[in-house]
């Protein structure tokens, strides 16, 4: 462990992009020595027309890189869909997915690196050159992994992409299961494991608890280095009074039969959480072994996502100064 403070971040996309705005902007006062790590999720990644599409990591990416799309969270901002357009004059599918022309050519650049060799770990650090997004960005692993949804409706029952599922299905059809394929095969990428190891805090935002951060930790080791890690483990929750704030992950908790609520989803992260953040609606939760604290949740503003990180810090320090 270094003079720095190092934070390690497990990322998925949207709302844990906007919380590392507010922790960087937190830490820019606090610490500005502080070293962030971001783990990302890259089990929402996909092929399209041949080009590699990593959707968490150009998340987190474009936000802290100021590129973001504001309003709508993720994708570019100024962006235009001439290719897409092209692509649908051809009757080329699938046309659910927004791809826009600036997007596209931070794929060409990945799918071009990756085709000579390079891992995405590599990709990543490369694309972020260009973005200086003033994190560490680590994809999960280096290896391919695709979370897969079992639907089942008048086409039958069948496995499709978590992005079909969530995008052109809207996640309306009921998950029968939710694998992510090839995880067993994944290994961390490089400085993944040492990143939670020789953390000094290590923080879970809200982001999904199943496809998200469900998928970090299934990678083989990412759990066990967590448990083990002498860093204060917090995370924020996703869920305020019994759903999620934005997007579906109601219907990814129910697909491994878990229920939204901030309780059930801090009792996923068992043994892994010393510090659970709860939105004051949810004040009263309790998970035994866990230091439970209410905050209002909402990162309605940069100022209220600020204080949501500078909490989730505090609760760290807390623990740390009650160990002794
Ligand atoms: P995705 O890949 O874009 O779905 O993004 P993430 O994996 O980062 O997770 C999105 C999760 O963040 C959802 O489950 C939301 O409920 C949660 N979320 C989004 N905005 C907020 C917020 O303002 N406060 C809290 N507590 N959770 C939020
Ligand atoms: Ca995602």
């Amino acid at each position: 462990m270094g003079e720095e403070v190092d934070v390690t971040v497990l990322a998925g996309g949207i709302g844990a992009a906007r919380f590392l705005r507010g922790l960087l902007a937190e830490l820019a006062e606090r610490d500005p020595a502080a070293r962030v790590t971001v783990i990302g999720n890259t089990a929402d990644d996909i092929t399209l027309f041949g080009l590699r599409v990593c959707p968490d990591l150009d998340t987190v990416m474009y936000t802290l890189g100021g590129g973001v799309h504001e309003g709508q969270g993720w994708g570019r901002a100024g962006e235009t869909f001439a290719v897409q357009d092209e692509l649908a004059a051809y009757g080329m599918q699938p046309q659910w997915f927004g791809l826009g022309d600036r997007d596209v050519a931070t794929h060409i650049v990945r799918t071009q690196m990756m085709a000579a060799g390079y891992p995405l770990s590599a990709v990543t650090e490369a694309l972020c050159t260009r973005w200086q997004p003033g994190v560490r960005l680590l994809p999960m692993t280096d290896e391919r992994v695709e979370t897969h949804v079992v639907v089942e409706d008048d086409e039958g029952r069948r496995a499709v992409h978590f992005q079909e599922w969530w995008i052109r299905l809207r996640a309306a059809v009921p998950a029968r299961s939710i694998v992510p394929i090839g995880i067993e095969d994944a290994r961390p990428a490089p400085g993944v494991l040492d990143a939670i190891a020789s953390a000094d805090v290590v923080l879970l935002p809200p982001s999904n608890p199943v496809v998200s951060i469900g998928t970090i930790l299934a990678v083989p080791g990412i759990r066990d280095a967590l448990a083990a890690t002498p860093a204060p483990v917090v995370g924020v929750s996703p869920i305020i009074g019994g759903a999620p704030v934005r997007g579906m992950a109601d219907a990814c908790l129910a697909a491994i039969g878990v229920e939204t609520s901030a309780a059930a989803v801090g009792r996923l992260y068992t043994g892994l959480l010393d510090g659970w953040l709860v939105d004051d609606a949810d004040a009263g939760v309790a998970l035994d072994g866990v230091v439970v604290r209410a905050r209002p949740l909402l990162m309605r503003d940069p100022a209220a996502t600020r204080a949501i990180a500078a909490a989730a810090l505090d609760l760290a320090a807390d623990i740390v100064a009650a160990r002794g």
